[in-house]
């Protein structure tokens, strides 16, 4: 790799992956357990025939019919007004935050982010030269006006907000994204990927969008909508916002494919919406359950719950791995992270967790 003439600045570099291990119960990547329903599927098969004859046609390029459809998804979802004009989708929010980060970001510019957090905002970062800068969140992972103040002390250019916040679960105060929206002047992004997993009543951040044209509210189908694998995320923002984006976009860049099935997707939300509902609740019991075995646990908003605290993480998670069950080393020191699986999958990590550090039933 070296003799290859590559960027300065990438040398030496891994690129993002978490470690997949063959194991029976893999709760290391915030996944949906549940595949897409059979009935799902037949539509998709459908939808996809159908379109086989035509793929020697480029896609939609405005993606028009794909973005009506996630507007609508979201008005009823976070009861706003939007239409296909608030709404850009690209292959995974991955993609959507590194068009934003061309547009708003670049060699002359710095975003901030609230650590402990997302790693993939520091690549972003890298990948369009732009300045990455990091304040630290209070000690139980929230953002408060202090916090928010130490940020603005450093006048980034753009800040980013992750709520649910990945790996700790952490959900912000919507009084506090007014604060931030009352006395920042650049771009605020706020990453809600994990947003349907919050708990019923919680205002997402989409309810602000309507009079702050600097508010970017990224979301994707990789999570509630268990699409990990058709790769398609999206952003929710002003028209201004949305219009600028197409400065840096690939032409073509979502395939006639994808936007066919996340269409069909987004017809079974209903369907997938009551998954989401069972896995809030195992996510709730989980964390009761962790907490009356004498483990720490963040609250947590999202598909997966930070908890600990270990000595030695890593001897836990390696444990927990010959016991058949991966979950992810991340976030602060001493803290795990494990996704919500399926009820089977939950009971099995119980089970394992139980074993490797030897603690009894606490009850
Ligand atoms: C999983 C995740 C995403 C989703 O990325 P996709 O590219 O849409 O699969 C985005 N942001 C955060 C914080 C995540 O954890």
């Amino acid at each position: 790799m070296t003799e290859l003439p590559i960027r300065n600045d990438l040398i030496g570099r891994s690129p993002y992956g978490a470690p997949q291990i063959e194991v029976p119960i893999r709760l290391n990547t915030n996944e949906n357990p549940f595949g897409p329903s059979p009935d799902l599927v037949a539509e998709l098969a459908k939808v996809v025939s159908d379109l086989g004859s035509r793929l020697n046609r480029y896609p939609d390029r405005d993606a028009v019919e794909l973005r009506a459809d996630l507007a609508n998804y979201l008005n009823s979802e976070s009861q706003v007004n939007l239409t296909a004009e608030n709404i850009w989708p690209a292959n995974g929010s991955n993609e959507v935050m590194q068009q934003l980060l061309q547009l708003f970001g670049g060699p002359d510019k710095s975003l901030l982010v609230f650590d402990p957090t997302y790693s993939m905002y520091e690549d972003y970062c890298r990948n369009t030269f732009t300045k990455y800068l990091r304040v630290s969140r209070n000690a139980d992972f929230t953002i408060d006006r202090t916090v928010i103040d130490s940020a603005l002390a450093l006048s980034p250019d753009i800040i980013v907000i992750t709520s649910p916040n990945n790996p700790t679960g952490t959900v912000i105060e919507l009084s506090d994204i007014d604060y931030l929206l009352e006395k920042f002047n650049g771009m605020l992004i706020v990453d809600e990927a994990y947003a349907e997993f919050r708990a019923t009543g919680t205002p997402s951040a989409l309810t602000k969008l309507d009079s702050n044209p600097h508010l970017v509210v990224v979301r994707t189908m990789s999570k509630a909508f268990s699409y990990a694998g058709a790769r398609v995320g999206y952003v929710a923002a002003n028209p201004k916002v949305i219009a600028a984006i197409q400065l840096v976009r690939l032409p073509y860049h979502l395939s006639t494919i994808t936007q066919a099935i996340a269409r069909v997707a987004l017809r079974f939300s209903d369907q997938l919406q009551r998954q989401v509902s069972l896995l809030r609740r195992e996510r709730d019991e989980l964390a009761i359950w962790l907490s009356e075995h004498g483990f720490e646990v963040a609250p947590s908003g999202a598909n997966f719950l930070l908890f600990g605290t270990f000595g030695d993480r890593t001897s836990i998670w390696e444990q927990l791995v010959e016991q058949g069950v991966l979950i992810r080393e991340t976030g602060p020191e001493g803290w795990l992270r494990v996704s919500i699986g399926t009820p089977e999958e939950n009971q099995a990590f119980k089970t394992a967790l139980l074993h490797v550090t030897n603690r009894t039933n606490g009850k």
